[in-house]
């Protein structure tokens, strides 16, 4: 009521305790706290706008200020799952004094997207954390495994600083010929993508051969660069190394220059996704498909040899899935298999729970203990238990290694981790791996 001609706030009254009646039963309520807060006066000069403004002012950072605080995102978050984290949390958190740039929860993001897929006001941690991130590099604040991975990046073109030279030294027991294009530069319908962890890592290769075996049995003409291919490095970008990412696009581009080819099949979603994202912002345009999506229209070509009698659950990745939208082309070559039966987990497809490799997660293992409980990969691999299956089928390279050492970690050695081109592989009569 207006005292004396002038309005008086209301008095804030805060009670530990308080006690309603109802009017309708004469019912008794006792209420906490917490209900009685809601009277009083937030205190919105505690906040300081210092934080979002260094952050907004970034290309790509705006958007981390527009948070209503609904907290949508924080159920969804799979670091949260295992730690304490989501936008809404990392919102309050520089609201009231964190500085993200030096932080490590700068690094804990896995670029996901399934905060931005639930969030009403658009707050995309897919830009935000690498904007923030490329100013920690241009800083030097960069956790010390991640700057390694930079750093052979820049030096071998490649994150796990092989030798060039060794790109395609998979092909030599894949039972089949492969054509590699500085050899044999004659035009070709499918140029085939390796990427680093099919080119190197010993999982890997034996996947990249298995693809070769499938695709030669299927006829589809393809070809590699072999020692001429370099990282696409969209998870270094990712991570804050947008400079390097650039540069590497610019020796990919030149390289590609060189041949006639029809389209790019790859089996790495994080070079597919700046390959139909990233590259064409500079005008370079491709055809470009994941292996899935190359296969998936051929099964009914496909001659089985072996049923495999398996129960099989698969892990979408998030940036085949929620970042471009592929979820039934792995299903679809998965349900073809002989003796393969698929079961889905309860975080799959639009929901599906990240390995915990994207954004440059997949070099960060040793930052990211430190503040999560179990790897994202750990609690992924229970999910699978839990489902089932036997196999958990994935379709990117990240995701082998990431998985095996999940499952020998939880004890769950039984759970065979293959990728479904294996899988494929095997029940052709391949090696399947
Ligand atoms: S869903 Fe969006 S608006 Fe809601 S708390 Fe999360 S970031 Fe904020
Ligand atoms: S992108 Fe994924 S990991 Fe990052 S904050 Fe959003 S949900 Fe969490």
């Amino acid at each position: 009521m207006p005292i004396g001609g002038r309005k008086q706030p209301p008095t804030a009254v805060e009670l530990e305790h308080a006690t309603v009646t109802s009017p309708l039963s004469g019912r008794e309520w006792e209420l906490p706290g917490m209900w009685n807060r809601m009277f009083e006066q937030r205190v919105e000069w505690d906040f300081t706008t210092e934080g979002f403004e260094k952050i907004g002012s970034l290309e790509g950072g705006e958007s981390l200020e527009w948070c209503y605080g609904c907290g949508k995102c924080v159920p969804v978050c799979p670091v949260d799952l295992v730690g304490e984290y989501g936008p809404r949390k990392i919102h309050r958190k520089v609201q009231t004094g964190l500085d993200l740039f030096t932080s490590d929860d700068l690094w804990l993001c896995t670029t996901c997207m399934n905060c931005l897929r639930v969030c009403p006001k658009e707050v995309d941690m897919v830009k935000v954390m690498p904007a923030v991130r490329e100013v920690a590099v241009a800083e030097g604040q960069v956790p010390g495994e991640l700057a390694d991975v930079f750093e052979k990046t820049f030096r071998y073109g490649n994150a796990l600083g092989e030798n060039p030279r060794r790109r395609h030294a998979w092909t030599r027991d894949a039972g089949v010929d492969v054509r590699v294009l500085a050899s044999d530069p004659r035009p070709v319908d499918v140029l085939f993508y390796v990427e680093d962890y099919w080119s190197y890592h010993p999982r890997g290769m034996q996947a990249a051969r298995s693809f070769a075996r499938v695709a030669t049995a299927l006829g589809v003409d393809f070809a590699i660069l072999g020692p001429e291919e370099k990282t696409i490095g969209d998870s270094q970008r990712l991570a804050g190394e947008k400079g390097l990412f650039e540069a590497l696009m610019e020796d990919v581009v030149a390289t590609l220059d060189r041949y006639e080819f029809q389209r790019i099949v790859t089996p790495d979603p994080h070079g597919f996704n700046a390959l139909v994202k990233e590259y064409p912002k500079r005008g370079h345009r491709y055809d470009v498909l994941h292996y899935t999506q190359l296969l998936a229209p051929l099964v009914d070509r496909i001659e089985w040899r072996k049923e495999l009698d398996c129960t099989v659950t698969f892990h979408d990745p998030c940036y085949l899935g929620r970042h471009n939208g592929e979820y039934d082309a792995p299903r679809t070559l998965l349900r073809a298999i002989p003796g393969v039966r698929l079961v889905e987990m309860g975080r799959c497809r639009e929901n599906g729970y990240c390995c915990g490799g994207g954004g440059g997660g997949m070099w960060l293992d040793g930052l990211t203990a430190n503040h999560t409980s179990e790897r994202l990969s750990e609690r992924r691999v229970r999910e699978a238990v839990e489902s089932g299956a036997d196999v958990l089928a994935v379709c990117c390279p990240y995701e082998v290694s990431r998985f095996e050492d999940g499952a020998k970690s939880t004890g769950n050695d039984q759970l065979q981790v293959r990728d479904i081109i294996e899988l494929v592989d095997e029940a052709m009569g391949g090696g399947g791996g």
